[in-house]
């Protein structure tokens, strides 16, 4: 968590932060370099289900990064260097088409498979992005609510008037919007109640001890609560074990993600698995 809060807050410089900048500095060559090649950003897709029936309701889609010399490295390293330069903006695109892309090829197949991504902060206030956003549903021809834009309370308390203008804006193609991680960012009711969502995720943190801590179990509790008086369908994330997917059906917490149900996997293992075709 600390160095979670890192990325929001200000550092201090220190002999380690030069180190350190060293190392950004060669990151941020690589991933200048990855942008443009076709093969090193790809996308895994992690299942939300339904709770009460055990159906696919949609997909979460990850951002991957093989590293031609360092391998896999993944997004909690990466995202936050880009999201320090404006390389955010290109790979911010390049996720948005292949999620899109990918949504097209499984409506081609027969399947309307709701598609959600992780959009950062830097990408959601920027202006030009309802216009970018509203140019690649046209290109891949999906329509807009097969899309959802997962956004964190650290985007909304960045900027809380732009954000809600621009999901406003995201809205009026037809697009979900979502509340990440929620429970972790300290937003306040004003913004909840402000703030244009479809959509309010529980933090992995909340949901891996409900079962065990009684704590944690109120505060699930009292959030799937909260969002359903609100309107809002609710997902937990980070559901491990049948015990916790259990509780939270009892607690009528609409959809869940969580290794229990599946991991993320590229896009034919997904459709094998819970489209029954082979592509
Ligand atoms: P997130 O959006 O909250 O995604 C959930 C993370 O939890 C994913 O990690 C997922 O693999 C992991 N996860 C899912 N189920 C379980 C579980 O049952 N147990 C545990 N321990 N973990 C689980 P991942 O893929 O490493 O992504 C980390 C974060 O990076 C994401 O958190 C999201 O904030 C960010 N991210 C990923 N892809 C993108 C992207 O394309 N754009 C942006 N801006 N951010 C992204
Ligand atoms: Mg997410
Ligand atoms: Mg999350
Ligand atoms: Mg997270």
């Amino acid at each position: 968590h600390e160095a979670k809060q890192q990325h929001h807050g200000f550092r201090r410089f220190s002999p380690d932060t030069a180190m350190e900048s060293a190392d950004r500095l060669t990151l941020l060559g690589d991933l200048r370099r990855a942008l443009t090649d076709t093969e090193q950003f790809t996308l895994h897709y992690q299942a939300k289900i339904r709770l009460d029936t055990g159906e696919l309701v949609g997909v979460e889609a990850l951002a991957r990064w093989s590293h031609p010399t360092k391998g896999p490295i993944p997004p909690g390293q990466f995202i936050p260097v880009l999201e320090t330069t404006s390389l955010i903006h290109p790979f911010t695109e390049r996720v948005l088409t292949i999620a899109l892309q990918q949504a097209r090829g499984w409506l081609n197949s027969g399947h309307r498979v709701p598609v959600a991504v992780n959009l950062s902060t830097r990408s959601l206030l920027d202006e030009t992005f309802p216009d970018r956003l509203a140019t690649l549903l046209d290109a891949t021809g999906v329509p807009g609510d097969l899309l959802c834009i997962e956004i964190t309370e650290h985007t909304v308390l960045a900027d809380p008037s732009t954000t809600i203008e621009a999901l406003n804006q995201v809205r009026a193609l037809g697009v979900k919007t979502s509340i990440d991680d929620f429970g972790t960012g300290y937003s306040s009711m004003t913004y909840l109640k402000l703030l244009p969502v479809d959509e309010l995720k529980i933090d992995r943190s909340f949901v891996a001890d409900m079962v065990t801590d009684p704590s944690s179990h109120a505060l699930v509790a009292a959030a799937v609560d909260l969002a359903h008086n609100l309107g809002l369908t609710v997902v937990a994330e980070g559901v491990e074990d049948a015990a916790t997917a259990d509780a939270l059906n009892k607690l009528s917490c609409d959809t869940a993600q969580g290794y229990h149900f599946a991991r993320p996997v590229p896009a034919p293992e997904l459709a094998q698995r819970f489209l029954a075709v082979l592509s």
